[in-house]
C-alpha cells in the first residue's frame, strides 16, 4: 500500500504540493489527472523519494520514504516509473537495454536477466524486436520497452507519467493497451494521464489535481459524471 499524508511540498517560494492526502491500495489502478503545473508529476517524484518533501509523509508498504533511515535504493526496487520519454542506450540492443539496470541494481546473472528481458518484452508485445537497436523502434514500442524494463525489475507499483504524451496519436493506443493488460493482471498502479477515455475506463479511482491540492478523487463514473468543482467541470470540458 501507498499512503501519503499531508504531504507538503514546495520549489524555492513556489508551492507545489499542498497537504496531499492520498491512500492507493494494493491491486488499485489510480489515475491523475490535471493542468500542467498542478503538482502530478512532483508527486511521482516524491513518492519514489526522488525529491525530498516539506513535511508530511509518504509511506511504501509501511516504510517511511523520506525517513533518514530508510535504505531508498531498496526501497525504489519496488517501485517501477515510466515516464513520457526514456532514452535507451542506442548501442545496446532492446534485449540488452532491459537486462541492464537488472544486472547493476539487482545483482542478476545474465542468463537469468536475459530470460526476465525475454519474458517482460514478449509481454507487452516485442518478443520479435529483442536483437534491434532502439533507434529501429516507434514511439510506441520505445515505450513499451520502458515498460518492460521497469517490470523486468520485478517491482510492487508502478509509476506512469504521461506515458503517451510524446507519442503520435496512431501510436497511443498501443501502449495505453498495455497499461490495461497490467491492470487487469492486478498491478498497483498510479498514471498520471491526459488520456479521459483511458481513466475512465481502466481506474478504479480517478484524483484530479489542481494548483497542488487534490481538488477531488472518486470512482470515475462519479468524478466524470458529477464533478462537484467548478476547477474540474472547467478543465474535463477544455479536455474533451
Ligand atoms: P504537472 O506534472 O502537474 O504538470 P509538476 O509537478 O511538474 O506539474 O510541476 C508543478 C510545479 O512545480 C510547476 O510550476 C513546475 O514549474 C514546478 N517545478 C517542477 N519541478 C521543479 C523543479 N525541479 N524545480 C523548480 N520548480 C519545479
Ligand atoms: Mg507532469
Amino acid at each position: 500500500m501507498i499512503e501519503i499524508e499531508k504531504v507538503h511540498k514546495s520549489f524555492g517560494q513556489l508551492k507545489v504540493l499542498k497537504g496531499i492526502d492520498l491512500r492507493v491500495a494494493k491491486g488499485e489502478v489510480l489515475s491523475v489527472i490535471g493542468g500542467s503545473g498542478s503538482g502530478k508529476s512532483t508527486l511521482l517524484t516524491c513518492i519514489n523519494g526522488l525529491e525530498p518533501i516539506d513535511s508530511g509523509r509518504i509511506l511504501v508498504d509501511g516504510t517511511e520514504v523520506h525517513a533518514k533511515s530508510t535504505d531508498l535504493n531498496k526501497l525504489r526496487r519496488k517501485i517501477g516509473i515510466v515516464f513520457q520519454q526514456w532514452n535507451a542506450f542506442p548501442h545496446l540492443t532492446v534485449v540488452e537495454n532491459v537486462m541492464l539496470a537488472q544486472r547493476k541494481v539487482l545483482g542478476r546473472s545474465k542468463p537469468e536477466a536475459e530470460a526476465e528481458a525475454v519474458r517482460q518484452l514478449s509481454h507487452v508485445g516485442l518478443g520479435d524486436k529483442l536483437k534491434v537497436y532502439p533507434s529501429r523502434l516507434s514511439g510506441g514500442q520505445q515505450q513499451r520497452m520502458a515498460i518492460a524494463r521497469a517490470l523486468a525489475m520485478s517491482p510492487h507499483y508502478m509509476l506512469f507519467d504521461e506515458v503517451t504524451s510524446a507519442l503520435d496519436p496512431q501510436l497511443v493506443g498501443e501502449v495505453l493497451d498495455t497499461l490495461r493488460m497490467l491492470a487487469a493482471e492486478g498491478m498497483t498502479m498510479i498514471c498520471v494521464t491526459h488520456e479521459m477515455k483511458f481513466a475512465r475506463e481502466v481506474s478504479d479511482r480517478v484524483a484530479f489535481f489542481h494548483k497542488g491540492v487534490m481538488a477531488e478523487i472518486a470512482a470515475p463514473a462519479e468524478l466524470f459524471g458529477a464533478p462537484k468543482s467548478e476547477e474540474l467541470r472547467a478543465f474535463l470540458s477544455a479536455t474533451h
